[in-house]
């Protein structure tokens, strides 16, 4: 195929509309490990942040975006990203998004933390699920798109440091293929499966990243993980940002809204770092519920009313009660911090090109700069939109004036031999699950809101044993199709890589910059840390370098909310 895309969630979907519109004789495939509509972007919720209306400015979002990036965005990136959302909403709108609407049927927008205008459109609070049926099914139009659902990308084929293809496996048979192709598209979305308490569907095990990385390319701001402020207890399933948005209230085990000692201006409403941290401050200080999953806080919802509560978050009631025993519209529910996006990602810039020629990377797994330090809630499905669009477009052009390049069959049959003597044959006596709870458990304790040199060391050293231990796994199902036992010791040697750049960026950043919140370093410090960690794979682990940021309009300021 001309343009391969890996991955079929927002990001994906939407490049394959726009590689596909470039021309009609551009053959583009999209593989995804998953049916498209299971991706985890059916998962977003609250909404997708967009300028639409009067009163609202694109340099105001840009300044709220920058802002709560704690000033790491790239300013440059951020005022095309702006720019672009309304039209990417306009046209969903055309292809059949169904918005909430206000009364005179305009699409409506809702508030959301650390924006100063009502900018979230949405779709009561499913909004992530609309967006994927309304892609999916204007994809599913297109003569020159083929789906490979349910096919796993094993790794990245670069012939003289030029992307030529990937191996894939085909679950249902249980069999290598490779793919050649004149551009790839990486949009395999975020990784915090890396921890236990997590918003992630299970399969956000950041793929595509980890095989990029292993091929030699850098992976940029992996220390900036987002936690979100209202993981359910116990599942960590999301309570989307929207139920504050709506009106919702914070409170601890006084029934105070705490949130007054931390942002008494946008009070709930403030960013999510800031509110994560506020919420595990009150927690440590003993002003926490206690309960049988440990101490957690309430989200109160009740005096929305329950129509309100029907109308906006149908879904948030409905998993409240099922998933949570507790009925909003009648109890608060019970929340606390959730790992929940990967500010950092595949290095591109505002082309989305990565460093590697026909390589280009969207959606969670890329870090294009737009969020910096840390992501406003709703920038991310705008950003898969906008930079997906920009992504089929520019892969599709790269295609056009390209021609294909033999695969090595050398590299292919070794990437054969890697899956399927090296892990499925392999007759170690380690186990997969024990090493990814392992992992999940580092880095809930040590890789966590709160960060201290001495913690990450360990964390590290830790990690680096389990990758040794990795060697010597064991899957007990050794038969071909469908075999999901393999699936699960490829991503976890995935994520072991990632945990380990993501601590080794942390324990470098000795700095208190958005989601990265260093107890032993507490001050933001733009003398020294204003730019943009890489990270290179070495087999020694990841070795780090740094580069500028960009700065338009907005020179870094005091953060006070
Ligand atoms: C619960 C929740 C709610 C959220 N709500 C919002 C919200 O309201 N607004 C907002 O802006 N953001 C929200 N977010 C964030 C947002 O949903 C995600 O950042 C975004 O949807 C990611 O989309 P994506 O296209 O990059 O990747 P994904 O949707 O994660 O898709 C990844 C794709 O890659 C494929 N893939 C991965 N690995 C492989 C492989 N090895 N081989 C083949 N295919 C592979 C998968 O099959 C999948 O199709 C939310 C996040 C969570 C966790």
């Amino acid at each position: 195929h001309d343009v391969v895309i890996v991955g079929a969630g927002i990001a994906g979907l939407r490049a394959a509309i726009a590689a596909a519109e470039v021309s009609n004789k551009i053959d583009v495939a999209v593989i995804s490990k998953l049916y498209p509509v299971r991706s985890h972007s059916v998962c977003a919720q609250g909404g997708t942040a967009a300028v639409l209306r009067e009163g609202d400015s694109y340099d105001l979002h840009a300044w709220d975006t920058v802002k709560g990036s704690d000033f790491l965005a790239d300013q440059d990136v951020v005022e095309f990203f702006v720019r672009q959302a309304p039209k990417e909403m306009i046209m969903l709108d055309h292809w059949g998004c169904p918005w909430s609407r206000t009364d005179d049927g305009k699409i409506n927008q809702r508030p959301f933390g650390g924006h100063s205008f009502p900018r979230a459109c949405f779709a009561a609070d499913m909004t992530g699920f609309h967006e994927m049926h309304t892609l999916y099914g204007k994809a599913t139009a297109y003569d020159n798109i083929t789906f490979y659902d349910e096919w796993f990308v094993t790794s990245l084929i670069l012939e003289d440091n030029v992307a030529t293809g990937l191996t894939t496996i085909e679950l249902k048979a249980g069999e290598m293929h490779a793919f050649r192709a004149k551009a790839i598209i990486m949009a395999t979305g975020g990784y915090a499966r890396i921890y236990e308490f997590t918003t992630f569907s299970h399969t956000s095990t950041g793929d595509g990243m980890a095989i990029v990385y292993q091929a030699g390319v850098p992976l940029k701001d992996m220390e900036f993980i987002q936690f979100h402020p209202t993981g359910l207890v116990p599942s960590g399933i999301l309570i989307t940002g929207g139920a504050r948005g709506e009106g919702g209230y914070l409170i601890n085990a006084k029934g105070e809204r705490f949130m007054k000692r931390y942002a008494p201006e946008k009070m709930e409403l403030a960013p999510r770092d800031i509110v994560s941290r506020a919420e595990t401050t009150e927690i440590q200080e003993g002003r926490g519920l206690e309960g049988p999953y440990g101490p957690y806080l309430a989200l109160d919802l009740r005096h929305l009313g329950e129509e309100k509560i029907n109308e906006r978050l149908p879904l948030i009631r409905d998993v409240a009660i099922k998933l949570g025993g507790v009925d909003p519209v009648k109890e608060p529910v019970p929340i606390r911090p959730a790992a929940h996006y990967s500010m950092g990602g595949i290095h591109a810039n505002i082309k989305t090109e990565t460093p590697v020629p026909g390589l280009y990377a969207a959606g969670e797994c890329s870090c294009l700069n737009v969020h910096g330090a840390n992501r406003l809630g709703t920038n991310s499905t705008s950003d898969c939109l906008v930079f997906g669009a920009v992504a089929g477009e520019e892969a599709a052009k790269h295609a056009l004036s390209s021609s294909f390049r033999e695969l090595s069959h050398e590299k292919i049959l070794a990437e054969e031999r890697r899956v399927f003597d090296g892990i499925l044959g392999s007759e170690g006596d380690e186990r997969v699950s024990v090493i990814r709870d392992e992992m999940r458990r580092i880095m809930s304790e040590k890789v966590w809101i709160f960060r201290k040199g001495d913690e990450l060391n360990s964390a590290l050293k830790e990690i680096r044993e389990l990758k040794e231990r990795l060697e010597n796994i064991r899957v007990e199902d050794k038969s071909r199709p469908f075999n999901t036992g393999l699936v699960a010791a490829l991503q976890l040697d995935f994520t072991l890589d990632l945990a380990e750049v993501t601590i080794a960026g942390a324990l470098a950043r000795t700095e208190f910059r958005g989601a990265h919140s260093r107890l032993d370093y507490p001050k933001r410090d733009d003398e020294n840390w204003l730019k943009h960690t890489l990270a290179y794979y070495t087999r020694a682990g990841p070795r780090l370098e740094y580069i500028p940021i960009t700065i338009t309009k907005w020179p870094p300021a005091a953060r006070a909310y």
